[in-house]
């Protein structure tokens, strides 16, 4: 059985690079507009949920957390019915059962998850992200779309002054922290558990995606992800 384990107070890392400022607080974080033209597919398929559903958040699902976080966590892109339509990441499907209820055992969230924005839920030295932040049709981003929207997890990068950790759930997450920190493909293979020190020193920790796929598969257990966000807590303090 795991303990859960405090809040750590973690070093800097390095200096900020600001680049935009469409987020309101001290530290400013590229982000696209809610009509982002960049991804024609994925405007298309914005422009039909827009249609059918005109209550749903429908735009680039916005990160999520805390501007100090030590751990960056990095999904793969918005669910049609969960961020997609909520607008907070990993939050109105199944997906965010496990990643957020996690997140609150190990004492990086606080509140209850309810799968609503509005629930309340904080995130405490962690932050989440997706790789690509539109929905995508059949749920998968081609990949110019995750090469497109790399810009938008580069600057999450640069820009979290006091990041220690990236946590990339799924093949696709890794291969996107890896081009965001200009690291070949081929470098770092994904395996999930793993935790590897990046040149500039980031950690970088997978695990298999938190989808239902997944978890009705066993492919990933509750154990198997708590495991890997205790690993990934005591290394980060470790530091
Ligand atoms: S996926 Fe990213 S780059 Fe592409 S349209 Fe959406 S926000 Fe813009």
């Amino acid at each position: 059985m795991l303990s859960p384990s405090p809040v750590y107070a973690l070093k800097d890392r390095s200096p900020l690079t600001l680049q935009a400022d469409n987020e309101p607080g001290n530290l400013l974080i590229e982000q696209p507009p809610h009509d982002c033209p960049l991804c024609p597919r994925l405007v298309d398929y914005r422009h039909a949920n827009q249609q059918s559903h005109p209550d749903w958040f429908n735009g680039p699902v916005p990160s999520l957390g805390d501007r100090n976080a030590s751990i960056l966590i990095v999904g793969m892109a918005p669910g049609v019915k969960g961020a997609n339509r909520t607008g907070r990441p990993f939050t109105g499907d199944h997906a965010g059962v496990l990643l957020y209820e996690t997140l609150t055992r190990f004492h990086l969230a606080t509140g209850t998850y309810d799968a609503r924005p509005d629930d309340g839920m904080q995130l405490h030295g962690c932050r989440v992200v997706n790789a690509v932040r539109c929905v995508p049709p059949a749920n998968l981003p081609q990949p110019i779309e995750v090469r497109t929207c790399n810009r938008f997890l580069t600057a999450e990068l640069k820009a979290l002054p006091k990041l220690r950790a990236v946590l990339a759930l799924g093949v696709l997450a890794h291969a996107a922290v890896l081009r965001a920190c200009g690291i070949p493909q081929t470098r770092i293979r994904f395996r999930h558990g793993e935790v590897t020190e990046l040149p500039d020193g980031l950690l970088l920790a997978n695990s298999y995606h938190v989808s239902r796929y997944n978890t009705n598969t066993g492919l990933l257990t509750r154990e198997m992800f708590e495991q890997v966000v205790f690993n990934l807590i005591q290394r980060v303090a470790a530091e």
